[in-house]
Order: structure tokens, then sequence, then C-alpha cells
């Protein structure tokens, strides 16, 4: 697959885990026709979304997808709020930011939770999940995030979803920044609700996000609690699958932008996305080594899209990301409690392994000039 993206040296490579860099399609997609949400043309270019959507999560004729304009967190709060039932309850499983922002979106809904909050970058024990399902049948869902992009850790989603299956709950995937690249498939993995957004491994404009999930689920959410209107999921699959048109005004150039991404996508297919997105993770991890510079996690354990870095000897996030950005990278900062000695690169999007080597070419100007002082 060609990217039409020119690879002069005038473009800023950005390594912030979303939004992401899109093909020159994807961009070019965004100026497409004004257009009224309630008329044919709209009606089919959501059905045809809906539908990719549906393919790049793995999903099979049973399953469907709703589109939520909105960032990813909204596909997340709405699959929570809306799928867990009055008298239900969430296993928040809980290793890192995302994991914690199940526990806070479930708060702010009243929902009741038990968390289990195993630490950032450390791996979710299965017999852990198990033995909490058993202890208490009022959690009737587990909330898991699939790539913790606070630490880069990628958490086993088709284990888990077995173990909340063996139990009979469901499961809640935080797929955000995992859907695109890694091994993931709502026929295959049997996950209950997968949440995911256009901007990150799909490689679609910010504005978009989804809820995929069984058509059976989808409507099994009748007889389900409202604890949201504008983020009731009930309503946006009625709206979508019956009437065929948007609940409310939906982002139409976002739409555009995220078919001509889901487009790029599946011609490219999942399989070869996620043997592109792990080689270029690879390398960058490969010329990181060889600048002496520590990883957070063990090769086990990271996701295919980002990496997370100890900032070198002496300097601050801040320091280092003012320093890149002049020379054309954005690098990002760790969040919480990993904010102080580490930082994040992440792969995502159309970059190539030439936009790696120059970082790699950067980033060892700028350890060269401090390991022989500056001036
Ligand atoms: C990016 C991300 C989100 C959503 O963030 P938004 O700012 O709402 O798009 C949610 N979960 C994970 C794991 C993410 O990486």
């Amino acid at each position: 697959m060609t990217d039409t993206t020119p690879p002069g040296s005038d473009r800023v490579v950005l390594m912030n885990p979303g939004p992401v860099m899109t093909d020159a399609r994807v961009r070019a997609a965004l100026a497409g026709p004004d257009l009224c949400h309630r008329e044919p043309e709209f009606s089919d270019l959501l059905t045809r979304v809906r539908h990719k959507t549906t393919l790049a999560a793995g999903g099979d004729a049973r399953h469907t997808s709703v589109i939520l304009t909105g960032s990813g967190t909204s596909a997340v709060e709405a699959a929570v709020s809306s799928a867990v039932p009055a008298d239900g309850g969430l296993l928040v499983v809980d290793n890192g930011h995302y994991g914690e922002r199940f526990q806070h979106i479930a708060d702010a809904h009243g929902i009741r939770t038990h968390r289990l909050e195993l630490g950032w970058g450390t791996a979710v024990d299965p017999s852990a999940v198990a033995a909490a399902l058993a202890a208490d049948p009022g959690l009737t869902h587990v909330g898991l995030v699939h790539h913790e992009t606070s630490s880069g850790m990628l958490n086993d989603a088709a284990a888990l979803t077995r173990i909340a299956h063996e139990h009979g709950r469901e499961l809640i995937l935080d797929a955000v920044s995992s859907v695109g690249a890694e091994r993931l498939s709502l026929a295959e993995d049997g996950v209950d609700w997968l949440a995911g957004s256009a901007n990150k491994c799909l490689e679609g404009a910010p504005g978009l996000a989804f809820v995929s999930a069984s058509r059976a689920a989808f409507e099994g959410l009748a007889a389900a609690p409202r604890r949201s209107y504008y983020l009731d999921l009930h309503r946006h699959y009625t709206a979508q699958e019956k009437a065929v048109a948007p609940a409310f005004t939906p982002g139409i150039p976002a739409y555009y932008a995220f078919e001509a991404a889901l487009d790029l996508a599946l011609a490219e297919g999942r399989e070869a996305r996620h043997a592109r997105y792990t080689a270029l993770a690879l390398h960058l991890r490969a010329g990181l080594a060889d600048l002496g510079l520590d990883l957070l996690l063990p090769p086990a354990h990271r996701a295919a899209a980002l990496t997370a870095v100890r900032l070198p000897r002496d300097t601050a996030f801040g320091e280092l990301h003012r320093a890149l950005r002049t020379r054309g990278f954005v690098v990002y900062g760790a969040q919480e409690q990993l904010a102080p000695d580490w930082f994040r690169l992440s792969t995502m999007g159309r970059m190539t392994t030439e936009d790696v080597d120059r970082f790699l070419a950067a980033l060892a100007g700028l350890l060269h000039d401090d390991r022989t002082g500056r001036g």
C-alpha cells in the first residue's frame, strides 16, 4: 500500500498516541461536500461506515457498530452506562490510567463496582479476575482496557473474555488504542462490547468513536436503564439501525475521513497492519536500546503501537519535548505516577521506518550534546 504523504523533512512526526498522522487520502476526504444528515447520501454513508467498522473490529454478520460523534472516551462511557443493568455491577480491571477511567465513569453514573487495582504496568492475573467474579455474583460486567496506553501494556482480551463468560458475565473492552493494531476479533474473541475510536490505529481523523457488539446485545439494551440521554447506546442503535439516520447531528467530515481510513485498513488487512505496527515498534525499540535507554515493560507485555521509555539522565520531559519539537518530532509525556521518570513514543498512524530513523538520529544528537556539554 502506498502512502501518498510526501516524506518531506518539514513534516511534523506525531509520536503522541493519537490523533495520528493520516494518509493524504484521509485528509483529502475531510473536504467532502456539505451535506444534510437527514438525506439519503448520509444514510448510505452511515451504513457503509458502520459496516466497515464492524469488519475492522473482526465482527461478522452477527455483529454491528454504532458510531458516535465524540472522542474515544464517549464510546467507553456509552458502553458502561448503557450495558450495566440497574441491579448489576462492574468489575474494574485497573492496571493503568485507562483502567482507572472505567472506575471514574462507573462512579459518575452511580454504578456499583469492584476495583481490582493491580498497579500500573502490572500484568493482569486471570485467576484474580476469576476469584473476584466468583466472590460477587452482582458483578455482571468486566471492564478491561486492551492496550493500556499509559504504560504500553497489552492485556489479554481473549483470555479475560473467556473467564468472564465462564462466570456468565459480559466483558466491556476499551479497545480505543488497540483496534486496528492488535490481533482482536469480535467474532473469534467473543468480546461483548468493544469501544474504539477513529483517530488512533484505524488512522482516521479525530471526532468519531464507536461501540461494536452483537445485534442481540444492542437489542437487549431496550430494557436497560437510561443513565444518559446523549450517550444512550440503545437510542443510537435504534436511530442508526432502524431509522438509518443519526440521533443527533454527526461530524460529517470526520465520517468522510473515517470511511477513507477504513477502506485503507481493510485493503491492508488486519494481520498485515498488525505486522506493520509490530515491525515499526521493534525497529524503534532496537534503536532506543542502542542509545542505552531503558524501556518500561518486558517484551512479552508490550503492545504494538506504543513504547514507554525512561527519560535520559537529568533530562526533564519538557526540555526533551522542546528540543525534539524544534527538530520535527512530537513526543508524549507519561501520566501521573510515571510522569517524572518516563515518556511515551507512539508508532501509530502513517509513520514510516525513515521517520523512526530520523527520530533516532535526532535523539542520538541530543544525548550526545548532553554528554559532551552543550554550548
Ligand atoms: C486515547 C484513549 C482513550 C480515549 O481518549 P479520548 O481522549 O477520549 O479520545 C481511551 N482509552 C484508551 C486506552 C486510550 O488510549
